[in-house]
C-alpha cells in the first residue's frame, strides 16, 4: 500500500509533525511505502495566482476555472503541482494531518487543495449536462482510493460534541471530508481528532500514538463514511436534490450519509 501524508505545520517538533512521523513510522513496519508532503519545510504556495498559468499572454484577463482547465490539458502547470497530482495517483492513501485553526485547516493546506485540485483532475472530470452532473461525489479521478483526516484541535470532545457551542466536529469538517475528499472519488474514513491538544502530556501523546497506529492496522478494511453517491439515483438531476422520501427526519449535512434512513 502507498501512503501519501500532507502535513500542514510550521514547526518540525509539533505535536502534528510527530503525528505524521509516528503514521509513517507505523505504516513502513507494516512493509508500506509511504511519502510525506511537508508543505510549510517545502515552501508550498499557498496562493492560486497567475505564476500557475504561463499560458497566459502578459494582458489576459485571468480566469482561474479556465485558466486550470487549460493548464491542465495542455501540461502547462507549475512543477510543485504536478509532483503533487503525481504523488495522489500513486498513493492508496492519503492523509492530512493539521491542527485546527479558526475551524478549518491552515491556509496552507486550502492551498494545497486550491492549487493541486485542477480542472480535468478533481473538478470539471466526465460528462457534464442537464443528465449527468459530472462525475464527482463518489466518482471521479480519485475513485478506489482512500483518505482520513488526522486532526488536532484545542477544544474539548465535548465543545465538539452533539450540543457542544463549536457545533458538532462532523459538520465542522463536513466541508473538507464531503466537498474536498468525496467529490473527486475517495472513499472518506471517519477523522482521527486529538483534542485538548495544547494540554495533551507524555501520557496523552502516547494514548494518541496507540490510537493512531490501531486505525492504521486495518485502513484500508474499515468502512468509510456512507456518502450517498451522486449518481446512483438519490438525487434528481439537474437540481441534484435529494430525492422525497430520502434522509427523512435528517437535515443539513446528515441528509447526505446514508446509514440516515
Ligand atoms: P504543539 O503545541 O506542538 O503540541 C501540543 C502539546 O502536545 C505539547 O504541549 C506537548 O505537551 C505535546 N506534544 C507535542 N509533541 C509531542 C511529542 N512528540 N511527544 C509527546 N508530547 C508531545 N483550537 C480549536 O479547538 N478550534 C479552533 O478553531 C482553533 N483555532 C486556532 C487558530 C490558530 C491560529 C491557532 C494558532 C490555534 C487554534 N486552535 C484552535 C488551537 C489549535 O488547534 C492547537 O493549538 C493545535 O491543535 C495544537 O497542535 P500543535 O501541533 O500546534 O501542538
Amino acid at each position: 500500500m502507498n501512503t501519501l501524508i500532507v502535513l500542514a505545520h510550521p514547526d518540525p517538533h509539533s505535536l502534528n509533525a510527530a503525528l505524521a512521523r509516528h503514521a509513517a513510522a507505523t505504516l513502513e513496519r507494516a512493509g508500506h511505502s509511504v511519502q510525506i508532503t511537508d508543505l510549510y519545510r517545502a515552501g508550498w504556495s499557498a496562493v492560486l495566482d497567475r505564476g500557475d498559468f504561463p499560458q497566459l499572454a502578459k494582458d489576459e484577463r485571468l480566469r482561474p476555472v479556465e485558466a486550470s482547465r487549460v493548464a491542465y490539458a495542455t501540461g502547462c502547470q507549475p512543477p510543485d503541482v504536478t509532483a503533487e497530482q503525481a504523488r495522489l495517483r500513486w498513493a492508496d492513501l492519503l492523509i492530512l494531518q493539521f491542527p485546527m485553526w479558526w475551524f478549518t485547516m491552515p491556509a496552507i493546506l486550502k492551498g494545497w487543495f486550491e492549487r493541486v485540485y485542477a480542472y480535468g483532475f478533481a473538478y470539471g472530470v466526465g460528462e457534464h449536462s442537464e443528465t449527468h452532473w459530472g462525475d464527482r461525489y463518489g466518482e471521479g479521478m480519485l475513485v478506489g482510493k482512500r483518505a482520513m483526516l488526522s486532526v488536532t484541535v484545542g477544544g474539548w470532545a465535548s465543545h465538539y460534541g452533539p450540543r457542544g457551542v463549536n457545533g458538532p466536529i462532523d459538520d465542522l469538517l463536513f466541508p473538507i471530508n464531503h466537498g474536498m475528499l468525496f467529490y473527486p472519488g475517495f472513499d472518506v474514513l471517519r477523522p482521527f481528532v486529538v483534542y485538548r491538544a495544547d494540554k495533551l502530556d507524555a501520557a496523552g501523546f502516547d494514548a494518541a500514538t496507540s490510537t493512531l497506529g490501531r486505525r492504521l492496522a486495518t485502513i484500508m478494511s474499515e468502512p468509510p463514511i456512507p456518502y450517498r453517491r451522486q449518481n446512483h439515483g438519490d438525487y434528481n438531476i439537474p437540481s441534484l436534490e435529494l430525492r422525497a422520501g430520502l434522509g427523512t427526519g435528517r437535515s443539513s449535512f446528515a441528509l447526505h450519509v446514508d446509514d440516515a434512513d
